[in-house]
């Protein structure tokens, strides 16, 4: 057993004096911070060209404004672990924009259309977290869309990289009938001072903020490194429940709760507090136990509390209660609702994330004649259009219809997530986006009568971008041998997986081929059909 001084240095905790970079990634970050390397994309490489970055840039440091090299195409899967990783990259890159909060307004939304048609050759994803991500960008091009972004008020400032990614926020907060507390000012007040900021700009690792008084619960605390989860305590006061250290890839755990309430006006420093404890307290030495859901294990909820309270904030936070449980089990805001305003939101799904430059004007067309000119993103990869009259909201799920876009999804459409898999990303084994949208068609054609809730979320690799564990039936890219014995593209199958229940079950032998996806899916629904208690879900 190495002795309890041992292991602290072999962790890297700032905190505890260890400053020396244990690793290529620390010594990266230390070397110098990720914020600067926009000088030089503006003054240097976007001048000189892909052949002019330095290779610690274009594979470190650009994270730090949401770029990331693509995959060359035509690299397949089983290629992807074995190839270094300057093979793999193509000279276009994948270009985050941050949405705090899913807030877009008909200025955003047509620049990035803009953006999107004139550098990106029309593509758009909305991701799971809130963000649009464009394709096919080169760095020549990163200024003018930059400026073009920036002159609306949207950026790419700590997009990816280890810092402070896009803050989730419900896409009705200060709109839906029902929520516990309006989270945008506080929302707002987090982004405004901390994001960009180089107190925060070299964590161990990504982190990940949820801020919401949804009773839908749709920013998912439970996976969250930190949430502010809407409350009311005893006194009738609004506040936050914190939860600190969820996340998934390859080693899931849901959050814990501190047990604090926090008010609206102390929920900055605490912010503050628990991104200072990561940074300082926070594993360096070994990537995949950096995230801080690694340290809140070793502490647990109490001795996390108790440093942040006389190491950070300096004072002791009041107890608060738990926040119940989401109020429905799809976490989502597809459909048509009523606004506390009186007005109705109308919340479309397309599928798997995937539109692009022409549709997202069609978007801000449509939410400019029918709406207020309001249009959100949610953490579902889906949209929603604020402030509809009643008398029209009819006709405008007719047009998004029209324009595929559906109001009134199957579940297949509404509950199926795809990542970006293998038509872009460098560590993808399979190809995800198309066969997420091939498998909904196929489904809502076998299955035309399931309407139960019903996730299924597909990833190319074992990372859970679009969160395999927390699915009903869950799909984890990886090679798998076919019946004539060759490796072909499939999937390893997490049946029963929930939010803030259990995490699927990986099942040995539960294996299915990319072409047999949809029969495999359709016998695992026929037969639960079949073997089914009345009333029962597919989740219990
Ligand atoms: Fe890429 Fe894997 Fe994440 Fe999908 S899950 S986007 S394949 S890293």
């Amino acid at each position: 057993m190495p002795s309890r001084m041992q292991r602290k240095r072999g962790e890297g905790q700032w905190a505890l004096g260890y400053r020396e970079p244990l690793n290529k990634n620390e010594e990266s970050k230390k070397n110098d911070d990720g914020l600067n390397v926009r000088r030089r994309i503006i003054d240097i490489y976007a001048k000189g060209g892909f052949d002019s970055i330095d290779p610690a840039d274009l594979r470190g440091r650009f994270r730090w404004y949401g770029l990331y090299t693509q995959r060359r195409p035509g690299i397949d899967g089983g290629k992807t672990a074995v190839l270094e990783p300057e093979e793999l990259d193509d000279r276009y890159f994948m270009l985050r924009v941050r949405i705090d909060g899913g807030r877009l307004n008909l200025d955003q939304l047509r620049t990035i259309a803009d953006v999107s048609s004139k550098y990106a050759r029309g593509t758009a994803d909305i991701t799971d977290r809130q963000n649009i991500q464009l394709h096919w960008v080169e760095i020549e091009n990163v200024p003018a869309i930059w400026e073009a972004l920036e002159s609306v008020g949207l950026h790419t400032t700590e997009a990816c990289g280890d810092t402070p990614r896009v803050i989730l926020g419900c896409p009705l907060a200060g709109i839906d009938a029902d929520e516990v507390i309006d989270a945008t000012p506080q929302l707002r007040d987090i982004h405004d001072r901390y994001i960009g900021n180089p107190d925060f700009s070299n964590l161990p690792r990504k982190f990940k903020t949820a801020l919401s008084g949804c009773t839908a619960q749709c920013t998912i605390h439970e996976i969250n490194d930190i949430a502010f989860v809407g409350v009311v305590n005893d006194e009738g006061e609004a506040g936050y429940d914190v939860w600190v250290g969820g996340g998934l890839s390859t080693n899931p755990m849901f959050a814990k709760r501190l047990g604090a309430f926090v008010r609206p006006e102390q929920a900055h420093e605490v912010w503050a507090g628990i991104t200072g404890i990561f940074r300082d307290y926070g594993y360096r030495r070994l990537r995949h136990r950096a995230r801080l859901k690694f340290l809140m294990n070793d502490w647990g909820p109490e001795r996390f509390r108790e440093v942040l309270e006389k190491e950070y904030l300096g004072y002791a936070l009041a107890d608060g209660p738990a926040p119940g449980g989401p109020r429905d089990q799809r976490r989502d805001h597809v459909g048509v609702h009523r606004q506390r305003d009186g007005r109705y939101y109308v919340g479309f799904a397309p599928k798997v994330g995937r539109i692009n430059g022409d549709l997202l004007h069609v978007i801000a067309d449509l939410a400019e004649e029918y709406g207020s000119g309001r249009v959100h993103t949610t953490t579902e990869q889906k949209m929603v259009i604020l402030d509809v009259p009643e008398e029209r909201t009819e006709a405008l799920a007719a047009e998004l219809e029209a324009h595929d876009l559906r109001v009134r999804p199957s579940t297949f459409r509404r509950q199926t997530m795809a990542c970006t898999g293998i038509e872009y990303c460098k560590l993808a084994i399979v190809e995800t986006k198309q066969r997420g949208m091939d498998l909904i068609e196929e489904l809502e054609r076998r299955l035309p009568d399931f309407d139960e809730p019903l996730t299924i979320n597909i990833n190319g690799c074992p990372n859970s971008c679009a969160r395999i564990q927390t699915a009903d039936i869950g799909l984890k890219g990886q090679l798998v041998t076919d019946a004539n014995g060759e490796q072909v593209e499939g999937f390893q199958v997490h049946l029963g997986g929930s939010i803030g229940g259990e995490f699927g079950k990986k099942i040995r032998g539960l294996k299915t081929t990319a072409e047999e996806l949809p029969d495999y899916v359709e016998r695992v629904l026929r037969n639960f059909r079949k073997g089914r208690n009345d009333g029962e879900s597919f989740a219990a």
